[in-house]
C-alpha cells in the first residue's frame, strides 16, 4: 500500500461521491466537501449510457438508478401557438433497456450520496486556497480551519474554485459553444402526466416535463445567444438574461418566465468546454467538469464524471505512488476525453439550427447524433482494478 491515504474531494456532484466511492473501496480515506447547504438537486434527465452502464453495474448502483429512472412516456413536439406538431411515444422516446437508462440528475447524486454513507461529508464548505510541496497538501477552507492531505481531488464542476486555486490562467481554457442551458422547477400548472412537451424556434428550444411527481414540472431553456454575461454567475443576471430573450417567445413561455422567480432550484449556465492539457498538478488532480466538461450538449458530462472518477482511484490503487498514477490517469483518459468534446462540439454546430434549414435535414442531424452517441459513449475500455 502506497503512503496516500488522506484525499481531500471538493464537490458532492456526480464526480466527487463517485470517487469516494471508489477510493473507499480501495482503502483510501476520503473526505467529501460540498459549497451549497445540501445536495443540489437541480437539473434535467442525464442519461448514463455506454461503458458507464458497466461502471454504475460495478459499483452496485445499476438497480436503483433503473427503480428510480425517468419514466416519460410521451414526447409532445409544439408549436409557438401550443398546436401538437408531432408525438413519440413509449420506447422510442425514453428507456432504452440494457443501452442507457435516463435519470434527473439530483436524483443520481442522491444515489451516490447513499452509496458513500460512511465517507465523511461535510456542506457548506469550501476551499480559499490550497499549498503543496513534496510532502503533502495544505488546504485553508472557507470557515477559517486548515488542514493537511495527502491529496485532493477537485471535483467542484464547471467553474471550480480548485482548478483556479492551483492551475494558472494560461493552463486551462474554457471554450463557450455560444449558448445556454436553465433548468427550474415549477408546480405541474398544465396537468401533464409522464409527458415532456418541446417547442422549438428562433435557435431556442423551451420544454416542460412532468414524469413521476404529478406536483411537479421542470421547465428547460437552452438557446443560442452570442451575448455575454457581466457575471455568469450571478443569478439576477441571468434571470433577466432569460426574460429579455424569451419575453417574446410565445406559448407557456410567459408564464414559465413568472413562475422562474419563485423556483428554489433554479439552474442557469453557458455551455462550455473546458480544455485542459494536464488535469494534474503535484499532489492535486482535476475530475470530471472541472478539469474536461464537454458541455451539456455532449450528453456525456455524468458518464465522464462516472469513468474518470474509476480510473482515477484505480490508479492510485495500481501504481502505490501518485506520480504515476496522475500520469496514467492522464493517458488513459485523453482519448475518450477529447473524442467526447469533439462530439459536445458537433452536436453544437447541428444543434437549435435556424428556422430556414429545412425539417429533413435537421431530423437528418438528429438521427447522426444518436448514431455517433453510442459510439462516443463506448470510446474506452476499462481497465480491470
Ligand atoms: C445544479 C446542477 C444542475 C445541472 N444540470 C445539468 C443538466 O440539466 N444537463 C447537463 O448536461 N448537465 C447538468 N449539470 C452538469 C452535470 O452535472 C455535469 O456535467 C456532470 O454530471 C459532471 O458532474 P461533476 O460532478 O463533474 O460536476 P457538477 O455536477 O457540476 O458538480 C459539482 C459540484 O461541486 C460543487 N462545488 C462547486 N464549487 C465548489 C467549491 N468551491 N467547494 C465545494 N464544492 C463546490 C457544486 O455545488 C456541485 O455540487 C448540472 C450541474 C449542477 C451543479
Amino acid at each position: 500500500m502506497s503512503n496516500i491515504k488522506r484525499i481531500l474531494v471538493v464537490g458532492a456532484g456526480v464526480a466527487g461521491p463517485a470517487v469516494c466511492y471508489w477510493l473507499q473501496r480501495f482503502g483510501f480515506s476520503p473526505v467529501l466537501i460540498e459549497n451549497s447547504p445540501d445536495i443540489r438537486k437541480g437539473g434535467q434527465a442525464l442519461d448514463i449510457r455506454g461503458v458507464a452502464i458497466s461502471m454504475v453495474k460495478k459499483m452496485d448502483i445499476y438497480e436503483q438508478i433503473c427503480n428510480l429512472r425517468t419514466q416519460v412516456e410521451c414526447g409532445r413536439y409544439v408549436d409557438v401557438e401550443g398546436k401538437t406538431l408531432h408525438e413519440e411515444q413509449g420506447e422510442s422516446f425514453g428507456f432504452r433497456q440494457g443501452e442507457e437508462v435516463e435519470i434527473v440528475r439530483g436524483d443520481l447524486v442522491e444515489i451516490l450520496m447513499k452509496s458513500i454513507k460512511t465517507v465523511p461529508c461535510f456542506f457548506n464548505q469550501s476551499i480559499e486556497s490550497i499549498e503543496q510541496n513534496d510532502d503533502g497538501v495544505v488546504v485553508h477552507f472557507r470557515d477559517g480551519r486548515a488542514e493537511r492531505y495527502d491529496l485532493v481531488i477537485g471535483a467542484d464542476g464547471i467553474h471550480s474554485a480548485t482548478r483556479r486555486a492551483v492551475f494558472s490562467e494560461d493552463e486551462y481554457k474554457l471554450v463557450n459553444l455560444g449558448s445556454y442551458i436553465s433548468i427550474f422547477s415549477i408546480p405541474n400548472y398544465l396537468n401533464l402526466s409522464h409527458t415532456e412537451v418541446l417547442c422549438e424556434a428562433n435557435q431556442k428550444l423551451v420544454s416542460i416535463t412532468s414524469d413521476e411527481d404529478s406536483e411537479i414540472a421542470r421547465a428547460g431553456f437552452m438557446f443560442r445567444s452570442q451575448h455575454s454575461l457581466n457575471n455568469v454567475r450571478d443569478k439576477k443576471e441571468q434571470m433577466q438574461f432569460l426574460r429579455d430573450t424569451f419575453h417574446d417567445f410565445g406559448w407557456e413561455v410567459k408564464r414559465l418566465l413568472e413562475l422562474m422567480a419563485d423556483s428554489q432550484d433554479f439552474y442557469f449556465d453557458s455551455i462550455t468546454q473546458v480544455k485542459m492539457d494536464t488535469w494534474t498538478k503535484g499532489r492535486v488532480a482535476l475530475l470530471g467538469d472541472a478539469g474536461y466538461c464537454a458541455s451539456p450538449l455532449s450528453g456525456q458530462g455524468n458518464n465522464l464524471a462516472l469513468i474518470g472518477a474509476y480510473i482515477l482511484a484505480g490508479e492510485l490503487k495500481q501504481q502505490k505512488d501518485h506520480h504515476r498514477a496522475f500520469k496514467r490517469y492522464n493517458a488513459l483518459l485523453r482519448s475518450f476525453v477529447e473524442t467526447n468534446q469533439n462530439f459536445g462540439a458537433w452536436v453544437s454546430e447541428s444543434f437549435l439550427v435556424p428556422d430556414e434549414v429545412s425539417k429533413e435535414v435537421a431530423e437528418e442531424r438528429s438521427s447522426r447524433i444518436f448514431k455517433e452517441i453510442k459510439i462516443v459513449s463506448n470510446a474506452i475500455t476499462l481497465p480491470d482494478y
